[in-house]
């Protein structure tokens, strides 16, 4: 029986050699192939100032801290994402409010952004959705209307575009994830956008340990010479990881261009399906194609009779409110509560081949 897994880890064939030099060398910390790794990501996903950091999270953390996010504050997400980011509101002791999504693609509803505003809200996250870009436009014409910062967890959607533009050239702060199951995989890893130039020199001093590094030449004792004034992080990327990153990086639109392949043809065939309804696409954006996801009725039915012929069916993540931490289940977000009853991913990656998707579609149009 075929065995087909919800994610894969694509790891690009040069990886070992790039990654072995490194060691060889034996410089490991942050080096000149993080800076490297950082050019490769301007200039291949056109994205704005990219810093590169050890997780997405520290990423979201960093760009909370920049966006002047003070305890009490709050910041408006979704609660349809992973855990992560509203955890790094919680770590500045702000408080997490979310907003309810849509029903048709699980993306922040701009509307209910603009029900959740009060005179405490300092930002508003937005997720894209399995890769799919939010409704940019409407959600900054908010934030311009309130003078609240905006920050996108683009964890699923480097490669992505909004009316043209590429997602990390449109916000405040766009933060991306390279953890191990993400498009362009450093192990760990993250990088922080910041559209602000005097923002990105304030994110790279702040990114280790609030220290300038150019500009802290070693003393004769020995010591660099600096003096700290903000709170800094241990957040910088290292070089055997940036060596990875930039064999992921060989190719990376030729494996988006497969994904989206592998949409259309998960989109033809599941097109008329009884019992599925696939999310909104919007012509107006380019996703990236991280999950392949629709709503399906009788849904623990459904990802049994996957599991039974070797295919992972997952909802990925439901929303995140649930949560003692951010205060429990929210009954308002009318959408999030249909979403969680009825959504539902497939796979898709790297590692599959055109036959699987047709393996796939098979399977499904048998019934559940
Ligand atoms: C993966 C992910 C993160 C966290 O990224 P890490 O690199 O694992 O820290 C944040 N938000 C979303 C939506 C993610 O999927």
């Amino acid at each position: 029986m075929k065995i087909i897994p919800i994610f894969n880890t694509f790891i690009h064939p040069s990886a070992k050699d790039n990654v072995n030099a490194v060691l060889s060398s034996t410089f490991l910390s942050e080096g000149k192939l993080v800076k490297e790794f950082e050019t490769r990501l301007s200039s291949d996903l056109g994205i704005v100032n990219p810093l590169a950091l050890n997780s997405g999270t520290s990423a979201l953390h960093l760009a909370i801290v920049l966006a002047g996010v003070k305890p009490g504050d709050e910041v408006i997400c979704p609660a349809q994402t992973f855990v992560a980011t509203a955890l790094v509101v919680c770590q500045e002791k702000a408080i997490p409010v979310f907003a309810d999504i849509k029903y048709e693609d699980g993306n922040i509803d701009p509307k209910s952004i603009e029900e959740k505003i009060t005179e405490r809200t300092k930002a508003i996250i937005a997720v894209h959705w399995g890769g799919n870009p939010c409704d940019m436009d409407e959600i900054h014409a908010i934030a311009g209307k309130h003078n609240l910062m905006v920050i996108e967890d683009a964890a699923h959607a480097p490669g992505a575009t909004y009316k043209g533009k590429p997602i990390g050239a449109i916000s405040d702060f766009t933060c991306f994830s390279f953890q191990a199951i993400k498009h362009i995989t450093t192990g760990d890893g993250g990088a922080i956008c910041c559209l602000d130039d005097k923002m990105a020199e304030e994110a790279l001093k702040r990114r280790w340990f609030g220290i300038n590094r150019a500009n802290s030449p070693l003393s004769v004792l020995g010591e660099r010479v600096y003096d700290i004034t903000e709170v800094g992080y241990k957040y910088h990327l290292n070089d055997y990881a940036a060596a990875l990153g930039l064999a992921n990086l060989e190719g990376f639109k030729d494996r988006l261009m497969y994904r989206q392949k592998l949409v259309d043809r998960y989109r033809d065939g599941l097109a008329e399906v009884s019992g599925i309804t696939l999310f909104k696409k919007s012509e107006d954006r380019e996703s990236a194609n991280w999950l392949f996801g629709f709503h399906v009725e009788k849904r623990e039915d459904f990802i049994l009779a996957l599991k039974a012929q070797g295919i992972t069916a997952s909802v990925v993540h439901d929303g995140i409110d649930h949560n003692s931490l951010f205060g429990g289940t929210r009954k308002d977000l009318v959408n999030q509560l249909k979403f969680n009853e009825t959504q539902i991913h497939i796979p898709i990656h790297d590692a599959m081949k055109g036959d699987d998707v047709d393996y796939i579609l098979n399977v499904v149009k048998k019934g559940w």
